[in-house]
This record gives structure tokens, sequence and C-alpha cells, in this order.
């Protein structure tokens, strides 16, 4: 299918085979066309050249040429020849003749042009690459590495490649270096964490996933490697496992302080009743033996001291009973509905006697301490009704929906409120906003509502408008409220 052409420059005649009017698209019959015609389809940049060898031709000493020029196949479509030329002299040197053979390479060209293509793009892949890239050949020597890898480890190319990977590696990986490529020629792929050591003597852990290559003859060419600098990662999971230790250590630690407090409150408050008791009967039989033996200020004095050691017995008790949430536990089916239903029973008297309107919607079954979320239902009804606003009827909303894997609860009256500046304080132990002879009480209700409710993993708090009424809401997890018991 070539081209092939004899130029008698003796005559200036040309002869063409059948292969150039085929592949310069000339008509089989046609006269042959003259050189200029034909130069005319030669692309406008490549034409000079052509040109110009046909025209020095005679006035060159060389004997072979060959040249590589593009063609019109049709408009703006070029192809890609490569033509052959041989010189031939008469004995005195003179060029008499030149015979050329032109052969198509346009497939090869598009080919290489595609290649040219594919692999620039590759380049820019792996340069642009956030892992550093090695390859090596078969003698474990770097053929490439790309900019990443340069980073890295501070080198130049230059200095690397030709180099053995291991170089640039610690001694623990250079110990193991036979073995790698042992491994590599067995066709073995991995990824193992390796530490490079950098041209300023840093040591950089890295993971590295190496691929063995083959040809197609599958002998072994060498490998790919690609490098992942995770020294910032070690350094995190150092510091996470730091914090983690020293978390578990302050966990131990704030559990041993809690149980200690919980004793001492349970210890002092238990110890404290005895002698407390002790005072109060004797100042009563004091009172009782000495009324109006002694003077007037002489009985108020011990009024006074019956009545404080009256409050000091409920606030022992108080504590008492706090130091106790919990203590007994046991997980329990618990169902509020039924919770509600007895605590309105027990405080039947102080419902009645406040006209308050207790409402709820339907209530689930949790699994919880359940005397312990009596008492939490119990203490909050009871506030509802003692903060209860004069003159007007109290109405308390009580309602549970599952929420984020919760069971959100809330006690909702119409109250007297509560100043947002307290919302905290109020669940602090003793901490009340009125007197005794305002409400009685002595804070440690909502306290308690806190210990039971956090208890059961959950969260306590309220929202409210003074004047209006408070919203109390609490969680429940909603994982305690399945069969897993
Ligand atoms: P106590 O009821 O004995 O005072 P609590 O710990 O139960 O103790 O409550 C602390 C304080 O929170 C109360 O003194 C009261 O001021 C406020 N409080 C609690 N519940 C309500 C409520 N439903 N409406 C308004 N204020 C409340």
């Amino acid at each position: 299918h070539d081209a092939i052409w004899d130029w008698n420059l003796v005559n200036d005649e040309v002869w063409w085979n059948e292969g150039f009017f085929t592949m310069f698209g000339y008509d089989k019959n046609s006269p042959i066309p003259d050189l200029y015609q034909w130069t005319q389809k030669i692309h406008p940049d490549d034409r000079e050249k052509v040109i110009g060898r046909l025209k020095t031709v005679r006035k060159n000493t060389i004997y072979f040429w060959e040249d590589e020029f593009r063609y019109e196949i049709s408009h703006d479509n070029y192809g890609t020849v490569l033509d052959r030329a041989y010189v031939i002299r008469d004995i005195k040197g003179q060029p008499i003749r030149v015979i050329g053979a032109i052969v198509d390479i346009t497939e090869r060209k598009k080919t290489e042009q595609q290649i040219a293509y594919s692999e620039q793009r590759y380049r820019q892949i792996v340069e642009t690459a956030q892992e550093g890239i090695w390859v090596i050949d078969e003698r474990n020597n770097i053929t490439f590495v790309n900019k990443k890898m340069c980073e890295i480890i501070e080198f130049e190319p230059a200095e690397m490649i030709g180099k053995q990977i291991h170089s640039f590696m610690d001694e623990e990986a250079n110990k193991n270096a036979e073995e790698d490529i042992k491994r590599r020629r067995q066709g073995i792929s991995e990824t193992l964490d390796s530490v490079f050591i950098t041209r300023s003597g840093k040591a950089v852990s890295t993971s590295v996933s190496t691929n063995p290559i083959f040809d197609d003859a599958g002998t072994y060419k060498g490998a790919l490697g690609m490098v992942t600098d995770i020294t910032k990662r070690k350094l995190d999971e150092a510091q996470i496992k730091k914090s983690e230790a020293d978390l578990d250590l302050k966990n131990t630690e704030l559990k041993r302080k809690n149980t200690e407090l919980e004793q001492f409150a349970y210890v002092a408050s238990h110890d404290l009743q005895e002698p407390l008791r002790t005072t109060s009967s004797f100042v009563k039989l004091l009172q009782q033996q000495y009324k109006g033996k002694l003077d007037d200020k002489a009985d108020k004095y011990l009024h006074f001291v019956i009545e404080s050691s009256d409050r000091m017995k409920v606030l022992i008790n108080d504590l008492l009973d706090y130091s106790r949430i919990g203590t007994k536990r046991e997980l329990k089916k618990v169902d509020c509905a039924k919770v509600l239903q007895d605590v309105t029973a027990d405080l039947h008297k102080a419902i009645t006697d406040a006209g308050a309107l207790i409402i709820s919607d339907q209530l689930p079954v949790i699994n919880g301490y359940a005397t312990e979320i009596k008492q939490l239902f119990q203490n909050l009804t009871i506030n509802a009704i003692k903060f209860r606003k004069k003159n007007t009827v109290l109405t308390l909303n009580i309602s549970a929906k599952i929420e984020g894997g919760h069971w959100l609860f809330s006690f909702a009256d119409n109250g007297i409120g509560i100043d947002k500046a307290h919302n905290e304080r109020i669940f602090i132990i003793f901490q009340r906003l009125h007197t005794r002879a305002e409400y009685q009480g002595s804070g440690i209700g909502l306290s308690h509502c806190r210990k039971i409710v956090e208890l059961h993993h959950g969260k306590i708090w309220v929202e409210s408008t003074p004047g209006e009424g408070s919203t109390f809401y609490f969680t429940i997890p909603a994982h305690l409220s399945t069969d897993n018991i």
C-alpha cells in the first residue's frame, strides 16, 4: 500500500505507482499530477520542508533522507506520512535519480498522540496526588518519584533516581528490605507502616501500599509504592490514647469521690439522728416539766430550740433519703400511667384541698427504678400543687413523647413560675427561692429529682415564665424502655 515514486533527474520525469494515486486521493486513470500540484496537498506548515528537499537535491551530497509530513485527506483533515528517499548518483557523483517510498503513518501517529495525551494525564494525576509515589525496578532501584514523595522526604528527584528505595528509610525498614523484595517477586501487594528519614534526619511515619509490576511474560519488573504521611495521625492517636487514659483515671477518681461523698452524707445524716433525737426529746421534757417554772423568756427559747431541732430532723431525714437514692438499684418495667395513678391517690387530700386538675396523656412503660420514678413523679406533682397561683385553678399537664432515642416527659403547670435566673439553682440541694413562711419545704425535692433522672442517664430542666407557669422536662433513654432487662 505504500506510495512509490521514481524521479529521473536527467529528464525530470516522475513515475508513481498505484499506491500513490490511492494514498493521495487521485483517480487511477487521471494523468500523472505534476510535482507542484502534488505539493499543494501537503500541510502548509510542512510544505516548505518537502519542496526544499526537492529543490536542493541536485546541489546536495546526501544519499538518503527521511521526512515526516502531513497531507490533506479531505478539507481540514490531515493524515501523516513518512517519506524515505534514496539518491542514485553516476560515477562522477552527480545525482541522476531519486527513488522514494511513502508510508502512511496516520494511525500510528494518532495512537502515539493518544498515548502521549494519556501519559500526560496520568503524569498530572501522579504529580498532584496527595500521596507520595515511587516506582522501583527489579533491582529495587528508584526509577520514578512524584513531587509529593520529594516533599515528604525533602530530596530532589535527581538525588533519588537510581538509588535503593530502602536507603531513604529507617534501620527497621532496611532490615526487612530483602524480605520485602521477596514478597514483591511473589506478586504480593501489601500496605505496611514504614518510617522514612528526611534529608534533615527527621523520621516520617508513613503507610506504604506496594504493588508489584510484571511484564506480559510474567517477569517481575519492579514495584509501585503509594506513601501516605501518617505522622500527624500517629501523633493524634498517641494523644487520643493519652487523653483516654487521663479520662479513665479521672473517671475512676470521680467515682471514688462520689461514693465517698455519698457514704459521708449517709453516715453523717444517720449518725446525727441519734444525738439529735436525744437533744430534742430532752428539750421537750424540759419544756413539759418546767413550763411556767422558768420565766417567759426561757419558755420562748425552749420553743425555738424545739422548732429548730424538728427542722433539723427533717433536713437530716431528707439528706438520708437523698444519699439512699439508687442504692437498691433494680431495673424493672415501670408503667408510668400506674405510677401517676398511685401518686395522685397518695396525694388525694392535697389535690382536692387545692382543687387541682391533673391531666395526663398516655404515658409509657419504661424500664427504670420503680421507687425512684414514683418519687420523681411525686416531687414534681407536690411542687406544682405547692407553688400554684392563688385564686387560679391549678392545672398540671403531664405528657411523654419519644424524641431522639429518649422519652421526653413534661410536667406543665400554670403556677407562680420561676425567674430564669434561678433555673439552675433550684436543682441544687437545700436551695429554695422562698421562706418557709411563704411555702413549706427544705429545698431538697428537685435535687432528688435530678439525682433520680441522672441515675437513669437522663437530663432534667425547667422552662418557665414568672406569673404564668413552669414546665419541668426530663428525659429517660428509650433503650431503658425496651424489653432488654
Ligand atoms: P422545696 O419545694 O422544698 O422548696 P425543691 O427542690 O422541690 O424544694 O424546689 C426548689 C425551689 O424551686 C422551690 O423552693 C421553688 O422556689 C422552686 N420550684 C419548684 N417547683 C416549682 C414549680 N412547679 N413552680 C414554681 N416554682 C417551683
